[in-house]
């Protein structure tokens, strides 16, 4: 599309932090930074080593796009503190406040953890979750696998395509994937899985990671669920889209 580039973006929540991935192609997509970047973030400098090994394992699928892109890859890290009442960042959002979602887990109990995650979305009232009609295209797949190692310790992620855009970017498909291993081997509670599922979904949704500990998108807690200065955020990132 003329005027717009495609970013496709990889972000992970951990034991150890949380790793994001950034590919763009077209000029202008990153100012300053034709190509791609890489931006890592952890809570931590002293779990720096597990987090290299986590993102080097998450990096893996994503070798034949890196190629495509012709990427090169940047590093930066940021840390992660804990500030109560701090705004939750938004990136971007859908273009419509009614998004539509399949479950594709074949497990009824994940299907019950991402359906609670769904509800804290809902109670915000900014934006309305419904599950895709049966032979339609859903926006976000929901799912869960075990597919990744316990030394990785992720226990979800999220990827998500959009176009940017000066006035906010515009998501146009999203899947997040909950790891069945991982947070069975942390001792996650359904209602902290429910956390889990819930800060993947606000990725989906257009939030970014926020530092308040009290936040469902801090990138190292487990125990938060939607807190009202994440519900402000997405009543702001969508409040023009009714
Ligand atoms: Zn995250």
């Amino acid at each position: 599309m003329v005027g717009l580039s495609i970013k496709f973006a990889l972000e992970c929540r951990s034991q150890l932090g949380c790793a994001k991935l950034e590919l763009s192609k077209g000029a202008g997509a990153f100012p300053g930074t034709p190509g791609c970047r890489l931006r890592i973030c952890q809570p931590s400098q002293t779990k720096e080593s597990e987090c290299a090994i986590m993102l080097k394992n998450l990096l893996k699928p994503l070798v034949i796009v890196l190629l495509a892109l012709e990427a090169c890859v940047v590093a930066t890290t940021v840390n992660v503190q804990a500030i109560s009442r701090t705004p939750t960042p938004t990136w971007g959002h859908w273009q419509s406040v009614t998004i539509t979602y399949r479950c594709n887990s074949t497990s009824a109990y994940y299907r019950s953890v991402w359906s609670q995650a769904i509800k804290q979305w809902n109670r915000t009232g900014a934006v309305k979750l419904r599950a895709v009609k049966a032979g339609h295209k859903a926006d976000i797949v929901l799912t869960s696998a075990q597919t990744i190692r316990q030394s990785d310790a992720v226990a979800g992620y999220t990827n998500y395509t959009y176009y940017h855009k000066a006035q906010g970017n515009r998501i146009v498909a999203a899947k997040s994937i909950l790891d069945r291993g991982i947070l069975t081997h942390y001792g996650y509670t359904k209602s902290q899985r429910a956390n889990v599922a819930a800060h993947e979904l606000g990725h989906a949704l257009g939030l970014g990671h926020s530092k308040a500990k009290n936040s469902v998108m801090n990138a190292s807690n487990r125990y938060a669920m939607v807190s009202p200065q994440d519900k402000l955020a997405v009543q702001g990132a969508y409040a023009h889209r009714r």
